[in-house]
């Protein structure tokens, strides 16, 4: 039996762009190649609505989106704000650190985000030159209502870092509208490419202050200075080297960008609260909770929903038998106590049904109560509303 993978990062991935991961390799200079690397940026910039930002795609996972963005932005003694909604931005808080930084934590209890007002109230006391933020943090499936965010460490002076890994073409952003300096994401979530690319797009603000820096940035893989010129070249259409690129990912990348911007950015953010939303459906008819305090601040590009009484981590197992993919719990406190599902990339009404339907099997051999078909039935009818 062939399975459905719905976890929250590596997804399932459309055929195009398993293509052109199979296709032979092209010369890391061949005209075709630069053609279609400068056409990837390009297409950055739309899909996270920055028009006037720097893309930078370079071979790595998300953890190197965040550190390239701590090491070029940040030097010792600078100070951070981490807006903390769990396991990534404790992440970002290693790397902030280990960077130089001094950092200022504003935490929410696990499934909640910190309330605006009091970031603002850090803010207002002055003398960060950071703020990060976790767009969702997929350790809880909690959506951080970001806009509100960045566009309060704009007024003050701040610049923003915004990890989008688990949100990057599912959750809606409009960087240059908001004011966001950066905003940072890996391939194999909802941008729908498999493992290997770390992506950043840099707005203006956020070059500057790179450009402003008194010390060396303390790596030279993660260096723009290194990058820039690159991305520049490859964008003027110029053959260019510094490190050689994943040359196959990045024209994966290419091919689904275009098929992003096909489905339009609106009505992508719009298919994934769509298909959220006939999840929560199901979550409610099989009487499970899920981990976000509410639904203002649950994701859209995943799950994350507490194991109903005797019923253990064994249920993954058998999720897995009936033939879908679903993770295990990730936060340190909590991991034992529940599971998520990954919605995001090209999850449709079909993959939903047949998610939603395996895991009811799967609760209903492991002695949960519940009526079968009720949980298929309520996602339906969500679908159905639309
Ligand atoms: C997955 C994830 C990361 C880490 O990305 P890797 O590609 O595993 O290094 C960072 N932040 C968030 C929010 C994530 O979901």
């Amino acid at each position: 039996m062939r399975d459905l993978l719905m976890i929250p990062g590596p997804v399932e991935f459309e055929p195009e762009v398993l293509q052109a991961l199979g296709a032979p390799t092209l010369g890391h200079t061949d005209p075709a190649f630069i053609a279609l690397f400068g056409r990837a940026l390009k297409r950055m910039r739309e899909v996270c609505l920055a028009p006037g930002a720097q893309p930078f795609v370079v071979a790595g996972s998300g953890t190197l989106a965040m550190e390239m963005a701590v090491a070029n932005l940040v030097e010792p003694g600078d100070r951070a704000l981490v807006v903390n909604t769990g396991y990534f931005s404790d992440r970002m808080a290693k790397i902030l650190e280990r960077h130089g930084a001094q950092v200022t934590h504003v935490r929410a209890a696990p499934g909640d985000v910190p309330s605006a007002d009091e970031v603002e109230t850090h803010l207002v006391r002055g003398g960060f030159k950071v703020m990060t933020v976790t767009h969702v943090d997929t350790s809880t499936a909690v959506l951080t209502p970001v806009e509100a965010l960045v566009r309060a460490a704009r007024k003050h002076g701040v610049l923003s870092v915004v990890d989008g890994v688990c949100a990057t073409a599912g959750e809606s952003f409009h960087q240059d509208a908001w004011g966001a300096d950066v905003y940072l994401t890996a391939s194999q979530k909802a941008v729908g490419v498999p493992p290997g690319l770390a992506l950043l797009t840099v707005g203006p603000r956020a070059m500057e202050a790179w450009r402003a820096r008194k010390t060396p940035v303390a790596s030279v893989y993660s260096d723009w200075a290194e990058w820039l010129p690159i991305m520049e070249a490859y964008e003027a259409g110029k053959p260019a080297y510094f490190a050689t690129p994943p040359v196959n990912l990045v024209c994966a990348l290419e091919v689904s960008l275009g098929q992003i911007l096909a489905e339009g950015m609106e009505a992508r953010f719009a298919r994934h609260q769509r298909m959220a939303r006939a999840f929560r459906a199901a979550w409610k008819a099989l009487g499970l909770r899920m981990l976000p305090t509410s639904d203002a601040v649950a994701a859209h590009t995943l799950s994350a929903v507490y194991y109903p009484d005797g019923v253990d981590a064994a249920l993954v197992g058998r999720v897995k038998g009936q033939g879908i993919v679903v993770a295990g719990g990730l936060h340190p406190e909590l991991k034992a106590r529940y599971f998520r599902v990954g919605h995001m990339n090209r999850v449709g009404p079909t993959d939903v049904l047949a998610a939603v339907g395996a895991v009811e099997r799967a609760l209903l051999a492991a002695g949960h109560r519940s009526e079968p078909g009720a949980a298929v039935a309520a996602a339906q009818a969500s679908l159905v509303a639309g």
